[in-house]
């Protein structure tokens, strides 16, 4: 089911083959009929994660990419509506040549012929392939469908393994194997048989139970692996390692590890996570916040991961809160609270809601010399800020909260807005990795230790260009531009006037991973981690 923990599952299974010198191609498929999964509210679906071709896409992939430390291609990932749209777009095109178009062969037809182009692609001598939702939803069928009949044609090179949570009634306080065993039963009546049971829980299952869904599902019991609930995400790689599914896995392929396992990087990076003690406290102004912590976290988890990564590689141990934007509006307004904070951070977002907090947030940490990051929107209403209260331009702000204002210091970028007009919404911001170059003696540039660099996109609004001079007058440094000199990438106050100050435009989340943490977020650590 959603939520179980496929997404870390996949994630575990490639780094531990890729450990063993394999090449691995990991492929998300969301069911649903969203083309992508940039049309989706985060309190929906959890983070938006751009690839660097700038197909938005499922946080899974964000998983991936972190876990095996690199980029992965548009071919990666697909959802039910990419998969209906093609068959639709050929069928259109007299691609069938005449003939009736059905959802079954055609749907997993393409099916297939997306993950086999996935592999191909990465060269790839795994290819791991996340269904994502519940086993028995509608919308599942024709993906499941894909699976069996791949299975059909090539009987010794695919396996499947099912992830299965086993409840423990509080009542009972015993955990229970029915569901997996209804869940098994769901999958044979597609016409497929796991091969591996990931035993999800609260607790590790132990031998009697793994006994019983080996016996009852026809799985070889050395085949059913324990998975607990653990502190860490990083930690589910090495005690899978610890039940040999590697081993496993390459065993039913049939294949011999290209070299021997080397988890070593990770095992740093996790003894990092375990014990690392002092402390260093960050705060995230958001608006995504209506669900609870769990979608919460969700909304922004590129973010807080880009943050653990920084905060371990500086030797500190992240605390993250949540502040909610709205309850620094208003004559309640309490901002002294931000104090607590060795560095703030107000992440990408949308719309209205929040944003005269998030100014407020922003306008008091530059007073202060709290330590600021500023992501895409949290850029833009860090220039917003500076224009009313440094430029004196009252009531300054985004074409996108009022496209008539007097002082749109943040305007729609050039075609964006015929694109609203016409309502061209899904996959038309401005997406994917572009480059930046870095001015020489500014704060950006000092971090990257680079002049030109790449970073992730996702927006439609830029900083108006007839301000730049004036904005520029008043102290404030854009640091990062584009290569055409049009965009300006990255703002930032100078080390004399603010211990660190600095947004951009990009989303540098999207690219931090456990074992390279990335220069932006390490060096907004350092500065959090010298305030007193
Ligand atoms: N809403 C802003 C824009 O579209 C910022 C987007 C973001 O933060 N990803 O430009």
């Amino acid at each position: 089911m959603s939520g179980v923990g496929k997404g870390i599952a996949t994630s575990s299974i490639a780094l531990l083959l890729q450990s063993r010198g394999f090449k691995i191609s990991p492929i998300k498929i969301d069911p649903y009929l969203n083309v992508d999964a940039g049309t989706m509210n985060p309190t929906e679906h959890g983070e938006v994660f751009v690839l660097k071709s700038g197909l938005e896409t499922d946080q899974d992939m964000g998983s991936y990419e972190r876990f095996l430390g690199r980029d992965l291609n548009s071919e990666n990932y697909m959802t039910g509506g990419a998969v209906y749209k093609s068959v639709i777009d050929r069928e259109r095109a007299l691609g069938y040549g005449g003939k009736c178009v059905e959802p079954v062969p055609h749907i997993p037809e393409e099916v297939i012929r997306r993950i086999v182009a996935a592999g191909t692609k990465d060269k790839s001598d795994i290819t791991i392939v996340e269904v994502g939702g519940t086993l028995g939803e509608y919308q599942s069928v024709m993906f499941i469908e894909a699976a069996r009949s791949l299975k059909i044609a090539n009987p010794d090179d695919v396996l499947f393994v099912l992830v299965s949570y086993l409840p423990v009634p509080g009542k009972l306080g015993e955990m229970k194997t029915k569901p997996t065993q209804y869940a098994v039963r769901t999958m044979n009546s597609y016409g497929v048989q796991p091969d591996i049971i990931i035993a999800r829980g609260e607790v590790a299952i132990d031998a009697k139970r793994k006994e019983k869904i080996a016996s009852s599902s026809g799985v070889r019991i050395e085949q059913v692996i324990s998975a607990p609930d653990v502190d860490s995400i990083y930690d589910v790689p090495l005690n899978f390692e610890a039940d040999n599914l590697a081993t496993i896995v390459m065993k039913l392929l049939k294949l011999k590890a290209k070299k021997p396992v080397d988890l070593a990087p990770w095992k740093g990076f996790v003894k990092k996570v375990q014990n690392t003690k002092s402390e260093v406290r960050i705060g995230i102004v958001g608006k995504y916040f209506s669900s609870g912590d769990f979608i919460l976290a969700d909304s922004y988890l590129s973010v807080i991961e880009a943050l653990k990564y920084a905060a371990y590689h500086a030797g500190k141990k992240p605390i993250i809160d949540w502040l909610s934007a709205d309850e620094f509006e208003g004559g309640r307004a309490n901002v002294k609270k931000l104090d607590a904070y060795d560095g703030i951070i107000v992440p990408g977002g949308f719309g209205e809601r929040g944003i005269e907090g998030k100014l407020r947030v922003i306008e008091y940490v530059r007073t202060h010399k709290i330590p600021y990051l500023g992501l895409c929107y949290g850029m833009q209403l860090m220039v917003v800020e500076y224009a009313r209260n440094m430029l004196g331009l009252k009531g300054a702000t985004t074409a996108e909260i009022d496209p008539k204002a007097k002082y749109r210091v943040i305007d729609i970028m050039p075609g964006q807005k015929q694109k609203l007009v016409e309502g061209d919404i899904g996959g038309s911001m401005r997406l994917g990795a572009y480059p930046a170059y870095l001015k020489e003696g500014t704060v950006a540039r000092a971090a990257y230790k680079a002049e030109m660099v790449h970073e992730r996109h996702r927006h439609r609004y830029e900083v108006n260009p007839e301000y730049v001079a004036s904005l520029e007058k008043a102290g404030l440094v854009f640091s990062g531009i584009s290569p055409d000199e049009k965009l300006m990438e990255i703002a930032e106050l100078p080390k004399s006037k603010h211990p660190f100050f600095l947004g951009t435009q990009a989303h540098p989340e999207f690219t931090a991973r456990p074992l390279t943490s990335h220069p932006l977020f390490d060096a907004f650590i350092k500065a959090a981690s010298k305030k007193k």
